[in-house]
């Protein structure tokens, strides 16, 4: 049996968990090939207008799939991954959204996850949907305890600050520890920040700049936990959690020298987040940079952007160590 997986969206933060399911069951996952011009184009083309940029993108890797000779197309229908938040309302209602918009595609293999009460209803989601392949409990049972150990093991490895493409393989690579002049930690959604066409390579362009890149992976759950119960009300929506409290972290530590926020054009959440981000580096004196990308975002005018503030950000080193070295 071929289970296609769009390698879009949720397949960067919960790849490895569907893999190593999938795998111990004897299943094929085939997954759409990394994001590419036509592949952006057609997904620009099928979604609507107004939705976001990561959601447009998806579009086009679920069309990609009917090419491939895929008995199923795997869109979970994740709703929480932890206790009282929720993922975005855009992804919930993603197997009845598609399935209008793309008419031929081969069946769509879905399970609710909903584990906003209990964290136990991963393993009914996972049950579910080992059942609707006609798994029995016992084997179903071993690919569960497969695929949260090889979750756990990705998520251990982006927090170690492994690079995402080793990482989401279970692997790592000795990380270079010299250290360096310049921090910039890097906020947004893992599906924009880890896709290098969608992103336009933004992180790959500030590391040819000498800056080392941070992203939110790479801080604590206890740590975001910690800046979240500042707030006067809570954040219920999982990924902005993570990034603003990633971006608290980054502001009060003073070996990140700045912040880029990689933001989506039409994301109601990532433009609240830019906004208390903003807010919050200005009051600490800490550079900011919000690029907004869509559709139509021009590479040439992006690299002028990053190098002109990774300049700033160098100067504002040079005078701080400046005034240090003689009181
Ligand atoms: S959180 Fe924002 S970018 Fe992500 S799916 Fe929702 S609207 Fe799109």
């Amino acid at each position: 049996m071929r289970i296609g997986v769009p390698r879009g969206l949720l397949f960067f933060y919960y790849y490895p968990l569907w893999e190593a399911f999938f795998r111990t069951l004897g299943v094929e996952l085939v997954v759409s090939a990394p994001t590419s011009r036509p592949l952006f184009n057609r997904g620009v083309v099928l979604a609507s207008d107004e939705t976001c940029l990561p959601v447009k993108v998806f579009f086009g890797h679920i069309e990609s799939l009917r090419e491939k000779q895929v008995d199923y197309v795997f869109l979970p229908r994740m709703v929480s991954m932890e206790k009282r938040t929720y993922l975005c309302p855009k992804l919930l209602g993603f197997p009845e959204v598609v399935t209008s918009v793309i008419t031929d595609l081969p069946p769509v293999l879905t399970a609710n996850f909903n584990l906003r009460k209990n964290p136990k209803e991963l393993d009914k989601a996972l049950h579910e949907l080992g059942k609707q392949l006609g798994y029995n409990a016992r084997r179903i049972q071993q690919a569960v305890e497969a695929a949260r150990e090889a979750q756990a093991r990705f998520e251990d490895l982006l927090l170690g600050g492994q690079e995402f493409d080793l990482a989401v393989k279970g692997r790592s690579a000795e990380r270079n520890t010299a250290e360096v002049a310049l921090r910039i930690g890097v906020l947004g959604h893992a599906y924009m920040l880890y896709d290098r066409f969608t992103s336009l390579d933004i992180k790959g362009k500030l590391s040819k700049f000498g800056t080392e890149i941070i992203t939110a992976e790479t801080v604590d759950s206890g740590e975001i936990d910690h800046y979240m119960e500042q707030l006067p009300k809570k954040m219920f929506w999982s990924h902005s959690k993570r990034i603003l409290g990633a971006a608290y972290s980054f502001i009060d530590d003073p070996r990140v020298h700045g912040l880029v926020h990689l933001s989506c054009f039409g994301c109601g959440p990532d433009s609240m987040i830019a906004d208390m981000v903003e807010r919050a580096c200005r009051r600490r004196g800490k550079p900011f940079m919000v690029l907004t990308l869509d559709e139509h975002t021009g590479e040439a005018g992006l690299v002028t952007r990053l190098e002109a503030y990774v300049d700033m950000l160098r100067r504002r080193v040079e005078v701080e160590n400046n005034i240090s070295a003689h009181g």
